[in-house]
């Protein structure tokens, strides 16, 4: 088409345009227009202030030096002011342009301007003419979407098309989402091609048919928000989408006193997967069957029987998650402001009041001060700045009122920051007096962030082994209880765990291993009363090492990542592969006695970091810290249901854990036979992956040219170490016999002097053993020892004329390969030592290697070339050259046969607790 020469005229020479309409829309247009340099806006005509508000449209403007008009009406009865006609006429526009124009502009001003008025309207017209486009275009349930620019008239959308777009409407389009996707981009990108159309002369004037047009009522109206639950689940599903976010589709709720409620609906899916398990009715007026709360939200049937579910109701001005429609607020409000917080409410207000431009009280509510979503955006995005929280426009919602908003912003920065951490909780308990301390520990099961009892109040009695005397009674979970665990664990997974970033999880641990650290003396006191641990050991190991395992997996947690892989390109095209490393979901943990609180940070510490949830079923006999260890997650803000403790017996709370359908990871530490019967568990039920950590009887050869003073001290170490309960413990002793004699000599003078008595006293070094049953296996043991000819030459009974549960440290010699004691694990202080010829290196290997355990191995010597051949040839997880016991959190640990596999501790560990989903991109 030839451009009329006019029109070139008007291109060369700044074509004159005036701005009329509101919002950011306008105001982007506004930009873009004056991105051109041949044009010039000589007026922006808005809406006056609300209140102390601007338009965002007139500050832009403003800053351009472009004349602002602001406008509360353009006529009146039908006829326009002269004063405000007088005002447009004064800027002499040539082309009007109304990007969103929420008023009626008298037709004197649309044919004001010499080339008319451009006008934007959010619908493919003559489809949905009036002011409530978009929504009608979900509501019907259009397979397409678009937006019209047209020259305007004095009808209504009826003018003149210029140009037209359109996109495909997706199932989880809204109203927020196809404007902010399409509408919103797209729509400010084509009016600025529309005014150059109509700059050029190319601009079309294509008169509007009449067929397939609709003028449909607009929504700002309450009685057209109302939804009709009389329909089908496809047609509830539109209209909801229709109005959201705003304002919301209306619905009704009678509650049980018949009372009604007015609310509003948001976040509508269809729903496929039928009716829900476990939901609890909800009466909706005008809906015949009950709808149903569940953890997902709110499932309304439609009248085709198909289901829809809605996710958030707003009740007054509140956004809740509909799956909470019965519950109580699930926080009080904070009470306990520092001072610090205190002043971050007051910048708080200042962020508020800047883009509110209004001053901020605590009842003032986001949206009824005049709001938009872009001020949500903004709002979000200045808080995320000023005090580096996570934050999502959903918060806003959720939380819309000053102080509510302020309160959720200091949970959350509590919770990231290490700051004053979560709640003090609730529970039974008892008062441990001891090591001059007072300390109160829980004796409850710990579920979904609360102690509770255990079904039909059933307990175990918790034995101090020191002194025989009960201690207390705790919760003993049942299979019913390990569910209600499972559950919850499994609702925090896909619900609150995912919520938390990984730097903000790692942030959450370390909080937590502050707080151990803090309590470490209560801890280590519990552990020492409960499992009879030595109290400066357990002070440096069983709960230092814990400490350690919680810090060293923090730091792991936003390390966790994939590979990206290259894959053989499919041709012509190229393929990108990446991994993702995932948590596996819902992990149970089922840990032994002998060091509690470590155990269950070796397992959990990764567990956690991997980010997973878990619920773990320390051993019955001394749950203590574990219970005491739920309360600090409380305290260290860690959500409900992330970690759940259930004391309870193997049999049957450990079985459930290994059994349950919905736990998908078993970590386990313990026996070798149970190790094996939780395996056939694990894979019958649901084949859970797991990891064992089982059982040993680690060979400790010494070679005669050893520093022997170092052998002696280690040597007694690896046996007598936590009184023998130790899983790495040498269970044989390989001595050279050009030294055997000394060593023997050497070792038992040490013994004698060893101070055996109560482990809360500081000089003690030897305690209790942790139950009488394990006290009555080691008599048992050593019995078994003298029968088969081994020679007992040291203890081999309980230390006579004390209370508790005393074994004396033992020494076995002469002890024969096919000796049940050479063979098999004590779990207690008892050295077996066999001698060995210093000629004879392949022997000792063969022998040290002769046993189907594999955990762990050690080796004296001065000659770098057998220790290095000895730790080539030894089957086990772990070698120790010259020393023993050394463990590390960033070592991996574990065993090999039957010892069990997978790692504890180190990198490795955390791939016990991940899986890795391989992605393929073809492109
Ligand atoms: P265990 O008898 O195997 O018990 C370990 C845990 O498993 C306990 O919590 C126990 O509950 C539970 N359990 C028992 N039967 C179960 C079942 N059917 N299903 C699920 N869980 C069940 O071992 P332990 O006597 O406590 O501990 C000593 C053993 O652990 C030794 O063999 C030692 O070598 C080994 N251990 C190995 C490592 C390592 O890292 N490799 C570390 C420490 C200990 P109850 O409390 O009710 O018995």
């Amino acid at each position: 088409m030839r451009v009329p020469f006019r029109y070139h005229y008007f291109l060369q020479s700044n074509l004159r345009i005036a701005i009329i309409g509101q919002s950011n829309f306008a105001a982007d247009v506004l930009e873009l227009i004056l991105e051109r340099s041949k044009f010039q806006v000589v007026g922006v005509f808005t809406i006056p202030d609300k209140g102390s508000r601007e338009d965002v449209l007139a500050t832009t403007a403003a800053s351009h030096n472009i004349p602002v008009f602001k406008f509360a009406s353009w006529r009146r009865k039908g006829v326009p002011l002269p004063e405000v006609l007088e005002q447009y006429r004064s800027v002499k526009a040539e082309l009007n342009v109304l990007p969103f124009c929420s008023q009626f502009i008298p037709m004197e001003v649309i044919d004001g301007a010499r080339l008319g008025s451009i006008c934007y309207h959010p619908s493919i017209l003559p489809r949905h003419r009036g002011a409530s486009a978009i929504s009608w275009t979900l509501i019907e349930g259009d397979e397409v979407a678009g937006f019209s620019i047209f020259w305007a008239d004095d009808g209504l959308d009826t003018g003149p098309l210029l140009l037209q777009r359109q996109t495909n409407l997706e199932p989880t389009d809204t109203l927020d989402t196809i404007y902010k996707r399409f509408l919103y981009p797209e729509g400010v990108k084509a009016m600025g091609l529309a005014v150059d159309m109509v700059a050029d002369g190319t601009a079309p004037k294509i008169v509007q048919t009449e067929v397939g047009a609709t003028y449909d009522p607009a929504m700002f109206k309450v009685e057209n928000q109302q939804l009709c639950l009389a329909q089908s689940a496809v047609g509830i599903f539109n209209f909801v989408r229709g109005l959201d976010s705003v304002p919301g589709a209306v619905a009704t709720v009678v509650l049980d006193d018949g009372t009604e409620e007015q609310v509003r609906f948001f976040g509508a899916h269809l729903y496929s997967a039928g009716p829900v398990k476990d939901g609890k009715a909800l009466k909706l007026k005008g809906l015949a069957k009950p709808a149903w709360v569940h953890e997902g939200g709110l499932l309304i049937e439609g009248t085709d029987g198909a289901f829809v579910n809605v996710r958030r109701i707003k009740r007054g001005t509140k956004m809740i998650n509909a799956s909470d429609w019965f519950k109580q607020a699930e926080h009080q409000p904070i009470t306990d402001f520092s001072e610090d917080e205190l002043a971050k409410k007051t910048q708080l207000a200042s962020i508020w009041q800047a883009i509110l431009k209004a001053p901020i009280e605590g009842a003032t509510d986001f949206f009824a001060a005049g709001a938009g979503s872009m001020d949500v955006v903004r709002l979000v995005e200045e808080v995320k700045d000023a005090f580096d929280v996570p934050l999502e426009n959903e918060n806003v919602f959720m939380a819309p009122v000053f102080d509510e908003f302020f309160d959720q912003l200091v949970r959350n920065l509590r919770q990231g920051s290490g700051g004053a951490g979560g709640k003090q909780v609730e529970y039974k308990g008892f008062q441990l007096k001891a090591n001059k301390r007072d300390i109160r520990v829980p004796t409850q099961l710990f579920i979904n962030g609360e102690f509770v009892d255990a079904e039909k109040n059933r307990v175990l009695e918790i034995v101090n082994p020191t002194d025989e005397t009960v201690l207390c009674e705790v919760a003993c979970a049942s299979a019913n209880d390990v569910d209600k665990a499972v559950q919850a664990a499994h609702k925090a997974f896909f619900g609150s765990w995912k919520q938390v970033s990984a730097r903000q999880r790692g942030q959450l641990m370390l909080k937590l291993a502050d707080l151990m650290e803090q309590y470490k003396e209560d801890l280590a006191t519990i552990e020492s009363v409960d499992s009879g641990a030595v109290y400066t050991l357990a002070l440096k190991t069983h709960i230092g090492m814990s400490i350690d395992a919680w810090r060293y997996f923090a730091g792991w947690c936003d390390k966790i990542q994939g590979n990206t892989i290259p894959v053989n390109p499919a041709r012509p095209n190229n393929v990108l592969t990446f991994t993702r490393k995932e948590p596996i979901g819902v992990c149970g943990l089922v840990t032994p006695w002998n060091y509690p609180l470590m155990m269950l940070s070796w397992k959990m510490a990764a567990c956690i970091a991997a980010g997973n949830t878990c619920l773990i079923k320390p051993a019955q006999t001394c749950p203590l810290t574990a219970l005491k260890f739920a309360e600090l997650s409380v305290l260290a803000g860690f959500p409900p249901g992330v970690i759940n403790v259930l004391p309870g017996k193997g049999s049957d709370a450990g079985q459930a854990v290994a059994d349950h359908p919905l736990v998908r990871k078993l970590g386990f530490t313990g026996s070798t036979p149970i190790g094996k019967h939780i395996m056939k568990s694990c894979a019958d039920s649901n084949l859970k992956k797991c990891s064992l950590e089982l059982g040993g009887k680690s060979p400790l050869v010494i070679f005669a040219d050893c520093d022997l003073d170092k052998a002696v001290k280690h040597g007694m170490s690896s046996v007598f170490f936590n009184k023998g309960e130790n899983c790495i413990a040498a269970g044989r002793l390989f001595v050279e016999d050009r030294i055997h004699d000394e060593f023997v000599r050497r070792v038992l003078k040490d013994l004698r002097s060893m101070t055996i008595g109560d482990p809360l006293n500081r000089s003690t070094a030897h305690g209790p053993q942790n139950h009488k049953a394990h006290m009555d296996k080691l008599i048992e043991y050593c019995e078994r020892g003298v029968a088969e000819g081994a020679k007992l030459v040291y203890g081999g009974c309980r230390v006579p004329n004390m209370k508790g549960y005393f074994f004396t440290p033992t020494v076995f010699t002469d002890v024969e390969d096919n000796m049940f004691i050479a063979q098999e694990e004590s779990f207690g202080p008892i050295m077996i030592i066999s001698k060995f010829n210093g000629s004879d290196v392949d022997s000792v290997m063969t022998r040290a290697n002769r046993s189907e355990y594999g955990l762990a191995s050690g080796v004296f010597t001065k000659d770098i070339s057998k220790a290095l051949s000895f730790a080539d040839r030894i089957e086990a997880g772990t070698v120790f050259v010259n020393v023993y016991n050394k463990t590390d959190v960033a070592a991996p640990f574990g065993g090999f046969k039957q010892s069990g596999f997978g790692k504890d501790l180190g990198q490795e560990a955390l791939n016990e607790y991940l899986k890795t989903k391989c992605v393929t991109i073809e492109y």
